[in-house]
């Protein structure tokens, strides 16, 4: 397992800079919260950890290692997006095996790590289904399985239950929760919602602008937002 460090990421889309120089630690089994307004670079931000995005400038390190240059592949991560796109012809044990098979890996490992990631979610019952006969909820825990048995160091989330309805988004929440305290990796988790922000983080980076605003435990930053850009984000009354 490993933590994450940023040292003055920028990222420039041609002549437009929209990351400024972020220098940011993830600590190894953290669970780290990015939170700010629509278009201040955190889907950005995550796709560059990721290796989707090139880095501009400075360097991101994954445990030790300069991963700033490494293809996706070989980075250690895997990434769960809002929107799920699942292998609608597979099964749901299919897709989440896929990644492994595809890097090819013996049968019995895929499946072996495939039964493991559908106890931790809860998909037994389904592993046999295709994804139109899942619900929403159930569809959003197959894409994380589909993560979890890549056996990543990092796993980066952004917005994963933004399309879920608000029950579902409070199951879901808890169910996160969990999966964190029983593997323990490191999370990087993007969200609009102080809730999910607040009961799942460790730590929150508040971001404004492609700069970073504050970092901090989320019960110190809503007692001792630095300001009220941070207090309207957090939910604190300053
Ligand atoms: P967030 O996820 O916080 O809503 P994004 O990371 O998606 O924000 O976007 C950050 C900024 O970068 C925005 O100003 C957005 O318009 C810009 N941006 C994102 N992707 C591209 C792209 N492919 N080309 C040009 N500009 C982009
Ligand atoms: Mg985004």
């Amino acid at each position: 397992m490993s933590g994450v460090t940023l040292g003055g990421v920028v990222k420039s889309y041609g002549e437009l800079e929209v990351i400024h120089g972020i220098d940011l630690s993830v600590e190894e089994g953290e669970f780290c919260v990015f939170v700010g307004p629509s278009g201040c670079g955190k889907s950005t931000l995550l796709r560059m950890i990721a290796g989707l995005e090139e880095t501009t400038g400075g360097e991101i390190r994954i445990g030790a290692r300069d991963v700033t240059r490494l293809d996706p592949s070989e980075r250690g991560v895997a990434m769960v997006f809002q929107t799920y796109a699942l292998y609608p012809h597979m099964t749901v044990a299919q897709n989440m095996g896929f990644g492994l098979r595809m890097t090819g890996h013996p049968k019995a490992e895929v499946a072996a790590k495939v039964a493991e990631a559908s106890r931790i979610l809860k998909l037994d019952d389904y592993l046999a289904r295709k994804p139109k006969a899942l619900s929403g909820g159930q569809r959003q825990r197959v894409a994380i399985g589909r993560a979890i048995v890549r056996g990543p160091d990092v796993f980066l989330f952004d917005e994963p239950l933004s399309n879920l309805d608000a029950e579902l988004r409070v199951e879901m929440r808890v169910e996160l929760a969990r999966l964190h305290q029983e593997i323990g990796a490191t999370m990087i988790y993007v969200t609009h919602d102080q809730t999910e922000a607040m009961t799942l983080a460790d730590k929150i980076v508040v971001l404004r602008a492609g700069k970073v605003e504050q970092v901090g435990a989320p019960m110190d930053l809503y007692r001792d937002p630095d300001n009220r850009f941070v207090a309207g984000f957090i939910g604190s009354p300053a």
